[in-house]
């Protein structure tokens, strides 16, 4: 795109070819009115306020649809534009009341502040009497029409931003107004996602959030939820959050949130919040004071070998406290017996992508996503578990992508993609393998990319000889024309890009599966380049960080091995200790060794396994039997109420650190909040701990500190500082202070030299349905809570908008089985057996049905398999054999 040098208001003004006079504008800092543009909607020209005169131009142009040319002469303000634009207004307030003051956007209205700057400070037209429709139905937001302007910016956001459509304008003349698309007779009732989009750009009050509170304080911080990173600005009145905001400026969600972004934190100064630790005595939790716990947790954690006892740390926590923790298990406990809940996600992904390329983490970010050619979302729900991600894949399919969905079960991207495949659940090697077997032999490999970058190709093009299409229509169920038009579509449209979730990963061949999408991925040629790569999309908020700091058995920050003596004589030097040469036990081993009474101690933070791990009622008798357990939460979790110490922690609202998203991107979280009661944040108390068990290398006063000592031990976090990351962040690897950061991995050569092609075979799940469990299930996550619920349940909203589990099943099943839509079924499997009412839909294939773990009174984990990847250690939660069973009079508790 070439540079257009423009004049406006007398000023040399240059932008980019293709962008409007409106932008232009903006860009050089010259206001121009406006009430229906932002966000990066399309250009309108519906308010008719952002006219200019453009010399040479007849009559006044709106700014926002006209784009720049080289030499172009615009005036923004002239009497004539002046005279047009105060009609406007005066029209626009002829629609509108007038009781400002009973608005709730008063002062911070569009609308008020256009007609304070044309001059408009008195009504000369009669105004128009109108029906009021008032639809407060959402929990979180209200729309009365009264006061909307038909701006239609709304309607726009929806459709043209979010994908979603739940807005449309009812034209009837002078009475045309927004409704709820479709015919639904409310928001709630519509496809309305509740994602507040539409509330934070409507321009005056028409659209306002039910408990709006202005205040003049704001914090930028990141969003608590997902691993995608949003940014936000926090609005803080008397110690409490009152209101969000999503960071325009932020470079991956440039100011876009979904529904527990923006509307899911009152968690935070939830009245169930601990505020003082617990000590358990008889049986009972009561109160105590930090002293006496602290105290205790020291000399208790004293008592014990390395090899007794086990730290679980959290992927909510930051970086610092993640880095702290690490080294307090390695440096004063003396065991590498760490793990978080990584374990039960992305292990594949980390030992797959480092097998093959050097590096286990996401290859490209998440701006490339709207570039590309063709998309394979596979074994991913987008737009329920990464929602802002999954605006970027529509924006994509809008703009000409084409997207390959792989999955089960029918998810929403399904409605957008190109082709839907649906494989029976477990099948993806066979289907990948499938995949490249027609690439290969209808000769569309890329076979200069093979052989300038890759290795072991011919030992890997061998493995594929077992996967003809006969067979894998037999493994997959799905037709083989089907899997070679998967194929070719991906293998010809360039740039191709691969996003996938636990749909691949929570697999007891979860490393087999990210092998098949690397295999692809160098197959034809689509690593190392933009809107290419493999590209795990991580789940919690700083699942990365976790990883990255070494709360993994084996690694150090950085992924530095424990076992190699230079490396753990570079951190024995720098932590004046001696540290443990061999790997300690995974979450999922940690478990089984407690159970057996091999591990006696167990210093678990912000996680709640009771409800997590697969086998739950497993993993909690493993709790049970422990001679110590130390919680430190938000809450009294399931699992806090197991614990003989709790410790009570502060949010991400209330600490400085960092967190890093799921492309690697390290991103500054600011304290907005006093520690509500007596919490504290994590990284002090882990100090205060270590330092009254008389450890050296604990006395931290600020997380600026922290940070400086990661950087100082870890080469790809070698650049960072909390300077450098407050303008968006820095993605690793950042190596030096002079280092910009990594968008691409593997753009010249592959993190490991050559990137590895991996011969495989198809294994079946550990346990496939038979006679006594006929069916699958599977689990997948809700777009309104997350994890195990323990921040998002305590929202009211999002209660209202999901407050009950439900167990998905196929019509034709339910009608075998004479179970009708919200019957109460008994869901039973060889570990378990739980009660819970069915939502009869073909989302669910034939034979498979599937519920969320969102709800501690349904606790779905009982019910999953524990059996794992030989390599990753990680369950598999996708796939277990159960019946249902309908539930007749009986009245049974969840077992
Ligand atoms: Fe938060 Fe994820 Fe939603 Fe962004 S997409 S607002 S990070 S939950």
């Amino acid at each position: 795109m070439s540079t257009i040098s423009l004049i406006i208001d007398s000023v040399k003004v240059e932008a980019t070819e293709g962008t409007t006079v409106l932008e232009a504008a903006q860009g050089a800092g010259i206001h121009i009115p406006t009430l229906c543009t932002g966000l990066g909607l399309e250009p309108y020209g519906g308010c008719r306020l952002c006219l200019v005169e453009i010399e040479g131009v007849e009559g006044l142009p709106s700014s926002c649809t006209m784009p720049v040319t080289e030499g172009m002469v615009v005036h923004t303000i002239s009497n004539r534009i002046s005279e047009v634009r105060r009609r406007t207004v005066e029209l626009l307030l002829s629609d509108h009341p007038d009781n400002c003051l009973l608005c709730p956007m008063n002062q911070h209205c569009e609308l008020q502040k256009v007609a304070a700057y044309v001059g408009v400070n008195q009504q000369r037209f009669k105004r128009l009497e109108r029906p009021n429709i008032v639809d407060s139905s959402n929990p979180f937001f209200v729309f009365d029409s009264n006061r909307c302007i038909l701006c239609g910016k709304c309607v726009r956001i929806c459709e043209e931003i979010q994908g979603v459509g739940a807005l449309e304008v009812f034209y009837e003349g002078v009475s045309s107004k927004i409704v709820a698309a479709d015919g639904a007779k409310s928001l709630l009732e519509s496809t309305c996602e509740s994602c507040g989009q539409c509330v934070a750009n409507c321009p005056t009050g028409a659209l306002a959030a039910k408990d709006f509170q202005w205040t003049p304080k704001e914090v930028k911080t990141m969003c608590p939820y997902c691993g995608t990173g949003c940014g936000m600005h926090l609005a803080v009145s008397q110690n409490k959050v009152v209101r969000v905001r999503g960071d325009v400026e932020n470079p991956v969600n440039k100011g876009k949130l979904c529904v527990k972004g923006q509307f899911g934190l009152e968690f935070i100064n939830h009245p169930d919040r601990l505020v003082a630790p617990l000590i358990k005595q008889n049986g009972a939790l009561s109160e105590s004071t930090w002293d006496e716990a602290l105290e205790l947790v020291a000399n208790k954690l004293s008592k014990y070998r390395g090899d007794e006892i086990a730290v679980i740390s959290s992927a909510k926590c930051t970086n610092e406290e993640n880095y702290l923790i690490q080294k307090f298990t390695r440096a004063v406990l003396n065991t590498n017996n760490i793990d978080h809940c990584a374990r039960l996600c992305h292990m594949p992904t980390a030992n797959a992508l480092t097998i093959a390329f050097g590096n286990g983490a996401m290859t490209n970010s998440i701006k490339e996503i709207s570039s590309a050619s063709c998309i394979l979302a596979i074994g991913t729900n987008t737009t329920a578990t990464h929602p802002v991600i999954g605006i970027e894949i529509k924006k994509a399919v809008r703009d000409g992508a084409k997207l390959i969905v792989v999955n089960p079960r029918e998810v929403d991207l399904c409605r957008i993609g190109q082709l839907w495949i649906r494989n029976r659940p477990g099948s993806d090697v066979a289907l990948l393998m499938g995949m490249m077997r027609v690439i290969v032999d209808e000769g569309l490999a890329d076979t200069f990319f093979i052989e300038e970058r890759c290795e072991n190709f011919e030992v890997f093009k061998k493995s594929l000889e077992s996967f003809d299409l006969g067979f894998v229509e037999r493994i997959t169920g799905v037709p083989g024309e089907e899997v070679a038009k998967a194929a070719r579509l991906y293998a010809t449209s360039k740039p191709a890009t691969i996003l996938y979730n636990m749909g691949i990963t929570q697999h007891t061949h979860g490393v087999d599966n990210v092998l098949a999408l690397t295999n692809l991925a160098m197959l034809t040629g689509n690593v190392g380049k933009p809107s290419t790569g493999v590209n795990p999309l991580r789940g919690q908020n700083n699942v990365q960080g976790a990883c990255d700091m070494g709360a993994l058995p084996p690694v150090y920050t950085g992924y530095q091995r424990v076992e190699d003596p230079a490396i753990r004589g570079k951190f024995m030097a720098d932590w004046e200790c001696s540290l443990p040469s061999e790997p300690g036990l995974t979450l999922t081993e940690i478990f089984q060794a407690a159970y057996d009474g091999k591990i006696k101690a167990i210093y678990l933070i912000g996680e709640n396994p009771v409800l997590s791990e697969p086998d739950a009622k497993h993993a909690e008798e493993a709790l049970k039997r422990l001679d110590l357990f130390v919680v430190q939460d938000l809450f009294l979790s399931e699992t806090a109420k197991l614990a003989h110490v709790v410790l009570p922690a502060t949010s991400f609202a209330e600490k400085d650190g960092t967190f890093t998203n799921t492309e690697r991107r390290i991103q500054r979280v600011h304290k907005a909040l006093e520690p509500i009661g007596n919490s504290k944040p994590d990284w002090l108390i882990t100090c205060q701990i270590a330092q009254k068990m008389g450890a050296k290398g604990f006395a931290f006063s600020d997380p600026s500190e922290i940070i400086e000592e990661i950087a100082r031990l870890t080469p790809s976090y070698g650049g960072v500082t909390y300077d450098r990351l407050e303008d968006g962040g820095l993605q690793w690897p950042c190596p030096t202070e002079a280092h910009p950061g990594t968008q691409i991995l593997h753009e010249d050569t592959f993190s490991r030299g050559r990137g590895k092609f991996m011969p495989l075979e198809y294994k079946p799940p550990a346990e496939l349905p038979d006679d006594k469990y006929p069916l699958i299930l599977t689990t997948e996550r809700n777009l309104y809570h997350f994890h195990t619920g323990t921040l998002s349940r305590k929202v009211k909203g999002l209660n209202v908008l999901k407050n009950e589990e439900l167990v998905e099943m196929n019509p034709m099943d339910a009608e075998a089985l004479e179970i009708n839509d919200g019957d109460k079924v008994k869901v039973l499997s060889r570990r378990g057996e739980l009660v819970t009412k069915v939502r009869i839909t073909a989302a669910s294939p034939p034979g498979v049905v599937c519920m969320s773990f969102h709800f501690a009174e349904c606790p779905t984990n009982r019910l999953t398999n524990p059996a794992v990847d030989p390599i990753a250690k990680t369950p598999e939660l996708k796939v277990c054999a159960v019946r249902v069973e309908k539930e007749l009079a009986r009245v049974g508790g969840n077992q």
